[in-house]
C-alpha cells in the first residue's frame, strides 16, 4: 500500500492538494437560476452520508495530510444533524481549519451555535444587494435574511467573513460598487466568481456570462493592488485597498491559472471522490467508511486515485464532465 504523508499530499502534477471540499446534501432551500433553477438537487441518487461516515472520511482524510475541510452542498445547513456535522469534523484530530459555504439564510438564528461547535470560517453566498434582483436570481425574497446572517456571523466572532456573488451580465454587474461599499468598513471579502457553465445552465450561461477581466481593470484603475497567493487560498485572486477594510477575490475558472492553482478534492454527498469540479471520474469511497479499521484502505484508495486528477477542465470548449449542477458537488 502507498505509505500515507504526514504533509499534504501531491498529485501527479506536483499540486499540493491541502483541502478537501464535502458536500453533504444536494438538497437546498434555495432555486438559484444558474444552479437548480427547478429547485432540487436530488437528482444524485442515494443516501447522504451520515455523521459517523462522515467522521470516518475526515479522520482518513487528515491523517494523509489534508487538515482543511468546507462543507457544502446543496445547502448543508438544511441537515438536521449540521452542528453534529461541525462537531464531529472540529474534533478530528488533524482536521486544523473547519469552513462552511452556505446561502446564508439559516445563519442568523445559527452563527453561534455553529461558531462554538467549532466552525472557522465562512463563506456567505449573496448575488445581490438589491431585494428584487436577489429574488430573482435565488427564487426566494431572503435577502434581508440573509443579509441578517452576515451581521450575526460578525457578531458572533466570525473575524472575517467571505460573500461569494456570481458576476451574471445585464443581471448583477452593475452592482460591483455596492459590493465594494459593503466591505468597506467591515471584515467582509468579496469574491466575484464568473459563472460557469454546467449541463443544466447552457442557455442561461450563453446570456448572462462575463469575463472577470472586465472586473479585473475597474478595480485596477480604481487603486485595488493584487496581492500574493497564500498555500491554502485556492484559485482566487485577491486585491486589497488602502481604504477598504475588506478585501475582493476573483474567481476566473477560465483564465489560464485556475487549474494549476487548483488545491482541493471534492467528496459528493454520498461520498463518491471527484478530483476536479468538472471532471468525468468518481470513486465511490462509501465501501470504506463502515468500519474504523477500514481507514488504511480508504486512505490507500484516496492517494491511488490523486493520479487521476486532470491537469485541468475542458469548460472552454463547452465539456462539463459529469457535473450536471454545481450544488451535486459542493460548488
Ligand atoms: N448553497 C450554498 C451556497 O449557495 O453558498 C453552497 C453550495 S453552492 C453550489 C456553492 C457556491 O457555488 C455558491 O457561491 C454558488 O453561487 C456557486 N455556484 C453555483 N453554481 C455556479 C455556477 N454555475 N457558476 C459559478 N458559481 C456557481
Ligand atoms: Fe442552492 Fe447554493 Fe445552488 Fe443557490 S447556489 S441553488 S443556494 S446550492
Amino acid at each position: 500500500m502507498t505509505s500515507v504523508p504526514r504533509t499534504a499530499p501531491t498529485d501527479s502534477l506536483g499540486r499540493r492538494l491541502a483541502y478537501l471540499r464535502l458536500s453533504v446534501t444536494p438538497a437546498c432551500t434555495f432555486r438559484c437560476v444558474y444552479c437548480l433553477p427547478d429547485g432540487s438537487g436530488s437528482r444524485s441518487s442515494g443516501r447522504p452520508l451520515t455523521v459517523r461516515e462522515i467522521g470516518r472520511l475526515l479522520a482518513g482524510f487528515a491523517g494523509i495530510g489534508l487538515g482543511k475541510v468546507r462543507l457544502s452542498g446543496g445547502e448543508a445547513t438544511t441537515r438536521s444533524d449540521f452542528a453534529e456535522i461541525i462537531r464531529t469534523a472540529a474534533h478530528t484530530p488533524g482536521i486544523r481549519t473547519v469552513a462552511l459555504t452556505t446561502n446564508g439564510y439559516r445563519l442568523e438564528r445559527n452563527a453561534r451555535i455553529w461558531r462554538q461547535a467549532g466552525l472557522a470560517t465562512l463563506n456567505v453566498s449573496v448575488d445581490s444587494l438589491n431585494r428584487e434582483t436577489f429574488a430573482r436570481i435565488a427564487g426566494v425574497d431572503h435577502l434581508h435574511q440573509v443579509l441578517g446572517g452576515l451581521e450575526a456571523a460578525l457578531e458572533a466572532g466570525f473575524e472575517r467573513v467571505k460573500i461569494n456573488t456570481v458576476l451574471l451580465k445585464t443581471v448583477n454587474d452593475r452592482e460591483v460598487g455596492a459590493f465594494l461599499n459593503l466591505a468597506r468598513d467591515r471584515p467582509l471579502d468579496v469574491r466575484f466568481i464568473e459563472l460557469m457553465r454546467t449541463h443544466d445552465n447552457a442557455a442561461f450561461f450563453e446570456r448572462h456570462h462575463l469575463r472577470a477581466d472586465t472586473l479585473v481593470r475597474q478595480l485596477e484603475e480604481l487603486g485595488w493592488v493584487r496581492q500574493g497567493r497564500a498555500f491554502d487560498d485556492g484559485p482566487a485572486r485577491v486585491y486589497t485597498h488602502p481604504d477598504s477594510r475588506g478585501r475582493v477575490g476573483i474567481i476566473a475558472p477560465y483564465s489560464r491559472d485556475f487549474c494549476t492553482a487548483c488545491n482541493r478534492v471534492r467528496v459528493t454527498a454520498t461520498g463518491e471522490l471527484r478530483l476536479c469540479l468538472f471532471g468525468t471520474e468518481g470513486v465511490s469511497l462509501r465501501p470504506y467508511l463502515q468500519e474504523d479499521r477500514q481507514r488504511p484502505l480508504l486512505q490507500h484508495t484516496v492517494l491511488r486515485s490523486l493520479a487521476l486528477k486532470p491537469a485541468g477542465h475542458r469548460l472552454a470548449s463547452g465539456d462539463s464532465g459529469v457535473t450536471d449542477h454545481l450544488a451535486s458537488i459542493g460548488g
